[in-house]
């Protein structure tokens, strides 16, 4: 079940000043699409919008042209959106099996629960730590089953934020793949991250956000050579 994410003209406004300031947004079943700039330009608070733990001031967000701005977390979830955290938010005492079953016990059917976190168990490369704790991983993997976790969910709509930290240039390489492939599969993946090969290479349209507004949207060659993003965010 694919779907399209529409955000429009969205406002966030902490004490008097705003961290999101009229932002629009669209990311499309198939496609990667990068959400990239400074720390505080305000990425994290936009998925915090779009996934329903932040009311806006001013804006709506939209999937499959259905309005789902008043929709809490929840119901978000069951209309097939799954996001990521820039903190890890494993539990630490259980194997990455049982994260992984956790979440796949939440997704649209139980009775398959088992089966899809095989699939991810294979898919992620995760067979020979399953029975790691997860309080035992690197940070690198720990993004990894963090990523597992969101898909084992089997969502049409998949907020990645900033899941490269940490993660080794091996790590980073197959985890680009992975991506691919989940977009392959029909799902719109958005994606926050600071590793410019990794937003380079995987992003079908990458969205420049800077001090609350876009800044510039475009292939991510277009935008690497925008002068307002160069000074901004890419440095010279
Ligand atoms: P990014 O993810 O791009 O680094 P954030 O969305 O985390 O940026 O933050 C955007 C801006 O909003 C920053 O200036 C940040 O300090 C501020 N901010 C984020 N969350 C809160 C909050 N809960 N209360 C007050 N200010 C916040
Ligand atoms: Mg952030």
């Amino acid at each position: 079940m694919p779907s399209q994410l529409e955000v429009e003209n969205v406002t966030v406004a902490f004490g008097g000043r705003r961290a999101l300031d009229g932002v629009d947004l669209r990311a499309e079943p198939g496609r990667v699409t990068g959400l990239i700039g400074p720390n505080g330009a305000g990425k994290s608070t936009l998925f915090d919008v779009i996934s329903g733990l932040r009311k806006p001031v001013n804006g709506s967000v939209a999937l499959d042209g259905r309005e789902i701005t008043k929709l809490g977390p929840a119901r978000r979830a069951r209309l097939g959106m799954s996001r990521t955290f820039q903190r890890l938010e494993l539990f630490g005492r259980l194997s990455v099996r049982d994260n992984l079953l956790v979440a796949a016990e939440m997704g649209p059917d139980r009775k398959v629960a088992s089966a899809v976190v095989d699939g991810l168990l294979d898919r992620l490369d995760l067979r020979a730590i399953a029975d790691t704790t997860a309080d035992a991983l690197s940070t690198g993997m720990g993004r990894l089953v963090e990523v597992g976790r969101a898909l084992a969910a089997r969502p049409s709509i998949l907020l990645l934020d900033e899941p490269a930290a940490g993660q080794d240039r091996e790590e980073t390489e197959r985890f680009s793949a992975l991506l691919r492939t989940v977009a392959d599969d029909g799902v719109a993946v958005l994606l926050v991250e600071h590793d410019m090969e990794l937003v380079m290479e995987v992003c079908d349209t990458v969205h420049v956000l800077d001090l609350g507004k876009i800044l510039s949207v475009g292939t991510p060659d277009e935008v690497r050579s925008d002068e307002r993003v160069i000074t901004a965010y890419l440095g010279a």
